[in-house]
């Protein structure tokens, strides 16, 4: 179980008898508990404080939304994302939601997870020909607080009846007791995010450690799991190819290749909103005091000369691991996929060969 704890929790009014509050009543006992009619009380104004704050409500309006990648200018992978609560426990110095809910703060659970899955079984039927991917770590690490949510137990059966949708549940923690005592299904995908041990260390505190990370993967592999490895947010070490040398290296030791998805490599993208948040808060002065270009997003990255031999490197190193591991780029426009793969695939090709990969 991760470190986090709330210090305070709102419990919307009607979700008195959730399991969502029965298991947070359990797990920190002492932690006092109010109920609140909507609207949300106001978190406290520190963004790390807020985060501490924890409220169990119903979500309304949409779960359901395209990834932000989806932008003009840049490939995407046509990857939805259902979202089933908003913050995060850990705290990472490049994460974006210090910009995205810089007004909302609190770690929000979502406790109508039946609504989100009739919205996505919706889109699925109305669409039998598409083969859909669906993640749910956009807003919130996807199994951090599955002690407390328990949501695996609601979304593997969901999924795993379904025919023509993966899920993707993307993670920085070991938490994987949870989907562990589940039968696996080939429908769901788990995904770490990974980096160099030094940037693991040193930027995302609270998360587990990059050895813990891969052996949980290895556990739910050998329980019949694909897994899946995000090498995001590259930086830019000074040692950086023997820094990211190792990750792969590491991967290698333990991993069985045949039962990995797909990995994906994405550079650090900085908003003009986030680099302001971080400097408020003082985070990631070491990330920030990079040359950074403007991208079509309006996102700042290093600039190619960089970024390109860091992915021909880690990906000729993935391909020398096992050459039929699906590998993509994250977020980069058409040009910077020709200078590295060759071509640059429109976003249904992308998205087939992920998702089309028989296992
Ligand atoms: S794990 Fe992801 S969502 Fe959580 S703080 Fe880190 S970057 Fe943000």
């Amino acid at each position: 179980m991760i470190a986090w704890q709330p210090e305070v929790v709102f419990v919307e009014r009607g979700l008195e008898n959730s399991r969502i509050l029965s298991n947070v009543r359990a797990y920190y006992p002492s932690v006092p508990v109010h109920a609140f009619e909507p609207p949300l009380p106001m978190p406290p104004k520190d963004f790390a404080a807020a985060k501490r704050q924890l409220v169990i409500q119903r979500h309304r309006g949409s779960f359901l939304h395209h990834c932000p990648a989806g932008t003009t200018g840049l490939v995407c992978c046509n990857y939805l994302v259902v979202h089933l609560g908003a913050n995060c426990p850990f705290d990472c110095s490049y994460c974006f939601l210090q910009e995205y809910l810089a007004n909302s703060p609190a770690l929000r659970l979502f406790a109508n997870i039946e609504d989100a899955l009739a919205e996505v079984a919706a889109v699925l039927r109305r669409h039998p020909q598409r083969r859909f991917r669906i993640g749910t770590g956009e807003l919130i690490d996807s199994l951090a607080l599955d002690h407390l949510t328990e949501h695996t137990r609601t979304l593997v059966p969901f999924f795993a009846a379904q025919n023509n949708a993966v899920l993707e549940l993307k993670t920085k923690s070991a938490s994987v007791d949870g989907l562990l005592a589940l039968p696996a299904s080939e429908n769901v995908v788990v995904a770490w995010s990974v980096n160099a041990a030094r940037v693991i260390e040193e930027e995302e505190p609270g998360t587990a450690p990059l050895a813990a990370r891969i052996a949980a993967a290895r556990r739910l592999q050998d329980a019949g799991y694909r897994v899946a490895f995000h090498f995001d947010p590259l930086i830019a070490l000074e040692d950086w190819p023997k820094a990211y040398r190792e990750v792969v290296d590491l991967l290698s030791a333990s991993i069985d290749p045949r039962r990995v998805a797909w990995v994906s490599l994405g550079h650090l993208r900085l908003s003009p909103g986030l680099k302001r948040a971080m400097r408020e808060r003082g985070r990631g002065t070491r990330l920030l005091a990079a040359e950074f270009v403007p991208g079509p997003d309006g996102k700042e990255r290093v600039w190619r000369g960089l970024r390109l031999p860091m992915y021909r490197s880690i990906l000729q190193w993935l391909e020398s691991w096992d050459p039929d591991i699906p590998r993509y780029i994250c977020m980069e426009p058409a040009g910077v996929w020709e200078r590295t793969f060759g071509e640059a695939p429109s976003d249904q090709e992308v998205a087939a060969r992920l998702v089309g990969r028989a296992p």
